[in-house]
């Protein structure tokens, strides 16, 4: 063993959630004990915690939405409820002692690489050092308000969905909902029993995939309680579905997609009978374009005589509700916004330089990019968790961090081992990953004649356009050829051009 073996790494990992849990108990069990994580809230959870949204559920199944490491035998439902998901993220970050290793209510403002250190600032205004930092922020976390004229004219209550008030009862009340994304299908199918009118104000139908909820009985929890192996098959076994009838049907199309689309347009033909209505609610793009919806209960609500699909498009609102463009005023109690997410801010506003003052809005100014969707030339020892071009389409972003956190470990290890100066990806490996990326998106759905937030300003799909199996091989060793090897403060060949973008 040599001198640099030794070498302990200060870590910093920025947010508490899924994935921040996750670096604190792999961090440590790889022999790391300078950890600090810091985490913006007063709890653990992220996503799970800021959305408590009537019918708030996860839509991938519940025995493949944990962690490889430690099953979940409590789980009450086929989709997890969103408090059953964030119950389970306390517990295991309490069991695994991570809980007690975050500062909490402490956002980080503030990250400048200089001589080959990290330094932080926190909104507590205290001042960090670290060899690394992990940004463990999520993708979907600064909500996305619409811009629609008059928005601030609405007299009634009115929120996003990843902010819902609860002190506003909706029961009986005249309500309007706009968008028609994952969120919007589970709190419509939520709420439309109990409103007293609901109007669903929809500007593109979208694809559902029926997919039947599940309760477990007590007796079915029972025989998974202290017996991993049969978690770990049943996860798999989900895995092995989702990956072969949604997240390879939609990345290299062929007969899995063919099948996957016959599903969802059999689905609205059997569940919607009013030819008219059925047509309002058919999209003109292809089957997974958009991320698709699974659901059971979504055409079922919006036939119900109290809910209304109004597709007119919204001119504008104003104090009693919204105006649509046939100059129709809708009048509402409450309106709610189910606009989803700004997915390109990744870790920012936090104000983040690397080597040479680089800002993270300079190096991204041509393209949100990253080197395996972790790395960010110009930034050594700053890892970006589940960032862009992760593989995601409805497949577990637990599974996604998972393999990440191995990938950043195993760089890690290479810094402690003396075979990196530092842990930068070069520009030309940032610039060969995109064209490779490229190559594969011309076969995917994505790219199938739909605006999402998949898409970058340039209409390229932010995601991994092969299979799960190969994204997996990929990212099980690091390849040392595409890291920079030049010292903090030599000339900086790392730094992103334009061509790179
Ligand atoms: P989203 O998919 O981005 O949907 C936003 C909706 O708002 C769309 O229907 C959009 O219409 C509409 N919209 C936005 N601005 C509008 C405007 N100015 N006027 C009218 N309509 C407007 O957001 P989301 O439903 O919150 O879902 C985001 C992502 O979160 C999902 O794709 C998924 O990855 C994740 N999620 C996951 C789960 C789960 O169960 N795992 C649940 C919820 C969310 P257009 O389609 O016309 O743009």
């Amino acid at each position: 063993m040599n001198e640099q073996t030794t070498r302990n790494p200060s870590v910093v990992v920025i947010g508490a959630g899924m994935t921040g849990i996750l670096l604190g108990i792999k961090l440590r069990e790889a022999g790391i004990t300078d950890v600090t994580i810091l985490e913006k809230a007063d709890k653990v959870g992220g996503t799970w915690r800021e959305n408590t949204y009537p019918g708030v559920a996860c839509d991938i199944p519940a025995h493949m939405y944990t962690y490889a490491f430690e099953g979940n035998p409590e789980w009450g439902h086929r989709f997890a409820h969103g408090d059953e998901i964030q119950a389970y993220f306390e517990k295991i970050s309490r069991k695994y002692g991570v809980t007690g290793q975050v500062r909490f209510n402490e956002a980080v403002e503030a990250c400048h690489y200089r001589d080959g250190r990290w330094y932080l600032t926190t909104s507590q205004g205290n001042h960090l050092e670290a060899d690394f930092v992990i940004a463990a922020t999520g993708i979907l976390h600064h909500p996305a308000y619409p811009d629609i004229k008059g928005l601030e004219d609405f007299q009634g209550a009115m929120f996003h969905t990843a902010r819902w008030d609860h002190s506003v009862d909706i029961q009986g009340k005249r309500v309007g909902i706009i968008g028609t994304g994952s969120t919007a299908a589970q709190v419509i199918s939520e709420i439309a029993t109990s409103a007293g009118e609901l109007t669903i104000f929809q500007r593109t139908p979208q694809w559902i995939l029926s997919v039947p909820d599940k309760h477990y009985t007590e007796s079915e929890k029972a025989r998974l309680r202290g017996n991993q192996p049969l978690m770990d098959k049943l996860r798999e076994r989900y895995a092995w579905l989702i990956r072969n009838t949604f997240t390879e049907a939609v990345s290299s199309g062929g007969w899995r997609h063919k099948l996957l689309s016959w599903r969802v347009k059999r689905h609205l033909r059997k569940s919607v009978r009013d030819p008219a209505l059925r047509a309002r609610l058919t999209p003109d793009y292809k089957v997974g374009c958009k991320r698709l919806i699974v659901s059971s209960t979504f055409y079922e609500a919006v036939q119900r005589p109290n809910v209304h699909l109004e597709t007119n498009g919204i001119d504008h609102l104003e104090a009693g509700g919204v105006v649509t463009r046939d100059g129709k005023l809708h009048e509402l109690d409450v309106l709610i916004l189910a606009t989803g997410f700004h997915p390109f801010n990744f870790m920012r506003p936090m104000e983040l330089t690397g080597r040479d003052g680089l800002s993270i809005d300079q190096a991204w100014a041509h393209k949100v990019q990253a080197y395996r969707s972790v790395c960010l030339p110009g930034f050594p020892n700053f890892f970006l968790m589940l960032g862009p071009n992760s593989p995601v389409g409805n497949y577990s972003v637990i599974a996604m961090s998972e393999v990440q956190g191995n990938y950043v470990l195993k760089l890690i290890d290479r810094w402690r081992r003396g075979l990196l100066p530092s842990v930068e990806a070069s520009a030309e490996a940032m610039r060969r990953y995109n064209a490779y990326l490229k190559q594969g998106m011309g076969s995917t759905a994505w790219v199938g004649g739909c605006q999402s937030w998949y898409l970058d300003a340039d209409g390229d799909p932010a995601l991994w356009p092969y299979s799960w199996k190969q994204w997996v091989q990929e990212m099980a060793e690091p390849e040392l050829a595409d890291f920079v090897r030049a010292e903090p403060g030599e000339p900086n060949r790392a730094l992103p051009d334009r061509e790179a973008a």
